[in-house]
């Protein structure tokens, strides 16, 4: 099993459904030492325990559009602070945020500060017809952020999560009509991040139709980057 010799401070970028939770899954895993964060699962925990910020983000999340950037990156800032990433030993990646470079730049500052930079950021390119016919077939567990798909990984259990037994459900952003407004945002949003991230030299693309053909490619991403 792989081990960490120096820290990874790793952002996942793709489109909605371009896998990044299941490679996610996947890398932690095979890096027992990488935590994660997703800001989708993380607004979704909110809106299931009916907080006041989850209220307020399942009405953007049910029309597709992305909350303001001030909102979430305080969100996601207090988060890594109660964890203690902001420590800069500490390896762990981001799924989901940062979407705009707006919320880049306040992580940058605020990351900066702890001399705890992101020092790699892996672009998952899928192409869009394969994502689309995920899609359908994609249910969560909520708690845990746990992804299946009914015809790639399906639940050992048909509508449960493999380790708690709990309820899936299927994602209310993941019909037809929602689901084009994301992509289309992500298209919006997508290049401008990419620029800024190519421009710290730290940007990396992986490209394929399957998890089993990205997840190789990511492996060699990160242990380059832990100095195996
Ligand atoms: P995801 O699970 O990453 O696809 O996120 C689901 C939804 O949560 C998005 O469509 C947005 O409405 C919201 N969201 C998640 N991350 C962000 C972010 N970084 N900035 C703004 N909105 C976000």
């Amino acid at each position: 099993m792989a081990s960490a010799l120096r820290p990874l401070r790793l952002l996942l970028l793709g489109a909605p459904g371009s896998g990044k939770g299941t490679q996610t899954a996947r890398l932690l895993k095979q890096f027992p030492q990488i935590e994660s964060v997703s800001s989708g699962d993380l607004l979704r925990q909110q809106i299931k325990a009916g907080t006041p910020l989850g209220q307020k983000a399942s009405l953007y999340i049910s029309s597709g559009k992305l909350l303001s950037d001030e909102l979430i990156t305080k969100l996601i800032i207090t988060n890594l602070s109660n964890r203690k990433w902001m420590n800069s030993s500490a390896s762990w990646l981001l799924d989901g945020f940062p979407r705009t470079v707006k919320q880049a730049e306040l992580l940058d500052a605020e990351l900066g500060r702890h001399s705890a930079q992101l020092n790699l950021v892996v672009q998952l390119d899928v192409p869009e017809n394969v994502i689309l016919e995920r899609i359908e077939n994609r249910y969560v567990h909520v708690p845990s952020g746990r992804v299946y798909n009914l015809t790639y990984n399906p639940p050992r259990v048909p509508g449960k999560d493999d380790i708690t037994g709990e309820p899936l459900t299927k994602r209310s952003d993941d019909t037809y009509e929602v689901f084009g407004k994301r992509l289309k945002e992500y298209r919006r949003t997508v290049t401008p991040l990419i620029d800024h991230y190519a421009k710290s030299g730290i940007l990396e693309k992986v490209t394929g139709e399957t998890s089993d053909i990205i997840f190789p490619q990511l492996v060699k991403l990160v242990s380059e980057k832990f100095g195996e």
